[in-house]
């Protein structure tokens, strides 16, 4: 029943035991944003400032999204999620208006989660870029961000593959000046990724998640995620070779007879 509910459930609730590998990262991230909208009153009273930015970087695939997914499930606060590329393209020439009306309806409403997904859309390097509109978001960005005070109870994660294109002046502090890099996952991180994507398979005797881990080196986590769905699919071929597509009748007897066998597809 479980592999059903996944694959048909699209708004399954996340959390932190979804993420593999990644402990380290995830508990600083959490830190830094959970402690400070949880207990605003301990930074005061410590007499320091909370941090306005987080930067999450690193390859594509890596778990960027989900992590940040997953801290606006956890946490209490609004989620307001922004796409870099989105806000270029689909507003264009508004773009800091939208901009703005995102952080002042996030500092209304606080404690609110900014999330910037491809930040490096929207702040890249304002000496290498031309045109003098993404100029002004660049320079929008950071007026919001220096605008942001403690009261407000927001904080702003971004996450980039590229973060050598962002505006330096983004990473100074007030901004974005903590940052994560979300790595490639070594082999244990490989083997926790594939247990959980695997979770709900009904998988052959003879998978090996630890053999799989070794063999799998470079992988990232949406490989990861697209080997053990692709596996699976692979199963169903097995059984239904001359498939015609009619699931609704595919016999209960067979449905049983169906395991995932994930070596057999790596190779
Ligand atoms: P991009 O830079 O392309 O946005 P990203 O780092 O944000 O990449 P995600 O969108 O978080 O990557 O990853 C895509 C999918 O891959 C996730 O939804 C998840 O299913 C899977 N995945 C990636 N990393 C992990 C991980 N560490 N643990 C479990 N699943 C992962």
């Amino acid at each position: 029943g479980q592999a059903v509910d996944k694959s048909t459930d699209t708004t399954q609730r996340l959390s932190y035991e979804d993420v593999g590998g990644l402990r380290r990262q995830v508990n600083r991230i959490r830190e830094m944003i959970e402690l400070p909208l949880r207990y605003p009153e301990a930074f005061a009273r410590l007499g320091i400032d909370p941090p306005k930015g987080v930067l999450m970087h690193g390859p594509p695939g890596c778990g960027k999204t989900l992590i940040a997914r997953i801290i606006a499930q956890e946490s209490d606060a609004r989620f307001f999620s922004v796409s870099g590329p989105e806000i270029v393209h689909k507003f264009y020439g508004e773009s800091e208006a939208h901009l703005r009306k995102i952080f002042e309806e996030a500092s209304r409403k606080g404690p609110s989660i900014i999330f910037l997904d491809e930040i490096d859309a929207i702040a890249p390097h304002r000496e290498k870029v031309v045109g003098d509109v993404e100029k002004r978001v660049v320079a929008q960005l950071l007026a919001l961000m220096d605008g942001l005070t403690r009261r407000n109870n927001v904080i702003v994660i971004a996450a980039t593959n590229l973060p050598n294109n962002l505006d330096p002046a983004l990473r100074r502090p007030g901004r974005f000046d903590r940052e994560i890099s979300i790595p490639i996952p070594d082999r244990d991180g490989r083997r926790e990724i594939l247990e959980i994507h695997s979770r709900g398979m009904p998988l052959a005797d003879e998978v090996d998640l630890d053999h799989l881990a070794d063999l799998t080196h470079g992988f990232v986590g949406a490989d990861l995620e697209a080997l053990c769905r692709e596996a699976a699919m692979s199963a169903l071929r097995a059984l239904l070779p001359d498939i015609d597509f009619n699931l609704a009748e595919l016999p209960y007897r067979q449905l049983s007879q169906m395991f995932v066998s994930m070596d057999d597809f790596l190779c």
